[in-house]
Formats: structure tokens, sequence, C-alpha cells
């Protein structure tokens, strides 16, 4: 009882200087949630291709690289809340929200194909845009998922070995001579014989999932998933 008032009271007393608001919408949260309001939760385009084994992302990437599911939490649109949030979580020194969208993911990852996967590895920022970034948002989603599905997570094992600018983006990795010296795997220990599940923050062509899947099969890897925080159409 005490204890509970005194908790009580830090949690006030840190609301104070830390305000505990909703990461999309600035409004206050309620005990019991965190980082996003319900409502937003509610609010935010889910694509349930976790339900669909068939469905358009899977199909996008299908026949470029050996896949045994895709799957994106939220549709991504030029100026939709998904849009805001994902800036929020890369620019604003905000890693929660990766961790806490991974935890929601994974519950409804577990259902749909439990045990599945057995390791997730996160794509890569190469170092020196996570060192000025702080974190990779893409490993803070990766993050909630291994709390939620209860398997290991690591930013070790791959690495981006090429710094790609946007503009060069595209030419580098679309270019399949090219797709093998974006990324290198450090140590194939941990990823030899695994079913990796592989996570970005948005998919868009696929090409940076495929080059990264193609280096994590030639690795060793018994198989590759997929699963986003969102995707374009
Ligand atoms: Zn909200």
């Amino acid at each position: 009882m005490t204890n509970t008032f005194t908790k009580e009271i830090i949690h006030d007393f840190v609301s104070l200087f830390f305000p505990n608001y909703c990461r999309a919408c600035h409004g206050s949260l309620v005990k019991g949630e965190e980082v996003i309001c319900s409502a937003c939760m509610l609010e935010l385009p889910r694509t349930n291709y976790h339900e669909d084994p068939e469905n358009p992302l899977f199909k996008k990437l299908t026949g470029r690289i050996r896949i045994n599911h895709a799957s994106a939490f939220f549709h991504f649109r030029k100026g939709n809340k998904v849009q805001e949030l994902l800036h929020t979580l890369k620019y604003k020194n905000q890693p929660e929200i990766g961790v806490m969208l991974g935890r929601a993911y994974g519950s409804l990852i577990n259902e749909a194909f439990p045990n599945l996967y057995d390791f997730i590895i996160p794509v890569p920022l190469h170092k020196s845009r996570k060192r000025k970034r702080g974190y990779n948002q893409s490993a803070e989603f990766a993050k909630g998922l291994s709390q939620e599905l209860a398997i290991p997570y690591s930013e070790e094992v791959l690495e981006r070995v090429i710094a790609t600018t946007t503009q060069t983006k595209k030419s580098k990795l679309n270019r399949w001579e090219n797709v093998n010296e974006v990324f290198n795997v450090n140590n194939p220990t941990p990823i030899r014989d695994r079913n990796i599940l592989m996570v970005d923050d948005v998919v868009t062509t696929g090409a940076t999932l495929e080059a990264c899947g193609h280096t994590l099969l030639k690795n060793g890897s018994n198989s590759v998933g997929i699963a986003c925080i969102a995707a374009t159409q």
C-alpha cells in the first residue's frame, strides 16, 4: 500500500518535469497508457498484413528474395500520422516510440505465427549516422519485438559498410552487383541456421531489406522474414 502510494507520488513528481504526453497527438496520457495514447493506437492505419500471408508487401518482395513472411504494422502515406510519428522517432530523440510499437506489433505477430523466428536483426545504420543520431530507430523497434516474442535481437551481427545518401541509395541498392557491398556480417555464429526476422522502420521499394536478407542467407541463416513499422503502397 505504502509502496504503491510512494510510487504514485514519484510518478506525479516525475510527470511535472517530464510530461507524459502522447507522441502522436500530444494529448495527456492516462495511467496505463505509455508513449502513444489508446485513441491514436486505434486511429493509426493498420495494414493487418500479418493476417494475410499473400499480402501486397510479401508479393512485392517474393521472387526477389526467398522470404517466409513479410508484414508491416501501418500504412505509410505522405502527411499521415504514421509519417509524423516515424519522423519523431527518427529525428526527435524519442527511441521509446520504436520500443513501444515493437511490443505492440510483437503481440500480433506472436498470435499470427508463433515460433516462426528465433533471432531478430534490425536494418543497420552506418556507424557515422548512428553516432550522429544516438540510436538506430529500427533497432529500437527490434528491442520491443524481442521483448514480446522472447527471442534475442542484435545490432552487432550485421553492419552497413557503405553510407548511402538519399541520392545514391536507389542507384546503389538497385544494382545487384553492388548489393553485397552495402552490408556485411561481422560474426556469422549467432545467425547460423537461425530463422531471422529482419526489421526496418519504413519499407518502400524493399531494396534495403532484400540486400540485408541476401547477406544473412549467404552467411548461413536458415530463413528470413520481414516486419516493418510501416509500408508505402
Ligand atoms: Zn494520441
